[in-house]
């Protein structure tokens, strides 16, 4: 039987700013239902690495494939790729769910309107149908009564779940959390992950960076430790944080408990 195709598939990435190459030949391929984490020390290049998938930073060299459809590069004038077809970017971006450290939602928009928006937009949903699936979705990570408030009435971890409910909302094929947690009270951090736990336990397909260590090594199909811009490590989560076998693995795992 032929392989399934992966849900997101990354090819020899590799990026730069100036001189200094932050990325220097990344690949990872996503199949459907996996978890996979991304740890490193600050500066290892994860957040590059998730902002290159999408093309929100643009990649010197590699190949980037989403459910098997190779996303178009062309070079530009400074050697960077950039996207060949604006059109085809779009689409692929739409598939991408992002879900940043400090939540992103528009704060002149309520609550039900950060998740309608694009949607509506981008998928030409009715705003009826819009409000029908946002409505679900604000239910399911459990801030069902916020819909009509501003984000800056809601907590750091409210307003979190809510930029997730915002992302599915899109239907991505992937989704892409970047410290999640991160900006948050301690108080708010279970809260966040509990959510992202159950999507995991639904099956979706995410890449997830995070210092939350014993979450990961819960909720993850395969662990990736960048270091210096290159897998240092990779395997599941036993392997990863409880037998590392590289030095700088090790390392990180011990002064991380
Ligand atoms: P991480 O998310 O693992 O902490 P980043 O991907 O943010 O790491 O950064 C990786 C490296 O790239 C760091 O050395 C950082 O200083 C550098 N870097 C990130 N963004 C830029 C930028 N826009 N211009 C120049 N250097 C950058
Ligand atoms: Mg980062």
């Amino acid at each position: 039987m032929a392989e399934a195709i992966p849900a997101l598939e990354i090819r020899n990435l590799h990026k730069r700013y100036g001189d200094l190459e932050v990325l220097k030949g990344i690949s990872l391929t996503a199949r459907d239902g996996d978890v996979i984490s991304i740890l490193g020390s600050s500066g290892s290049g994860k957040s590059t690495f998730l902002r290159c998938i999408n093309l929100l930073e643009n990649p010197h060299e590699g190949e980037i494939l989403v459910a098997g459809e190779q996303l178009k590069l062309k070079r530009d004038k400074q050697g960077d790729l950039v996207a060949a077809d604006g059109k085809q970017l779009n689409r692929i971006r739409s598939e991408l769910g992002f879900v940043f450290q400090n939540f992103n939602l528009w704060p002149h928009m309520t609550i039900l309107d950060n998740i309608i928006e694009a949607p509506r937009r981008v998928l030409g949903q009715s705003k009826a149908e819009a409000t029908e699936v946002a409505e679900a979705l604000l239910a399911k990570v459990g801030i069902a009564d916020k819909r009509h408030v501003y984000p800056n009435q809601l907590s750091g971890g409210q307003q979190q779940r809510a930029a997730i409910a915002r992302t599915l909302a899109m239907q991505p094929k992937v989704i892409l959390f970047d410290e999640p947690t991160s900006a948050l009270d301690p108080e708010m951090v279970q809260e966040v992950l509990a959510v992202i736990r159950s999507l995991a336990e639904e099956g979706r397909t995410m890449l997830l960076v995070t210092h939350e260590m014993n979450f990961a090594k819960q909720v993850s199909s395969e662990v990736v430790f960048l270091h210096q811009g290159l897998v240092e490590e990779q395997g599941t989560p036993e392997q990863v944080f409880d037998n590392p076998q590289s030095a700088r693995c090790k390392q990180f795992m011990s002064s991380h408990r």
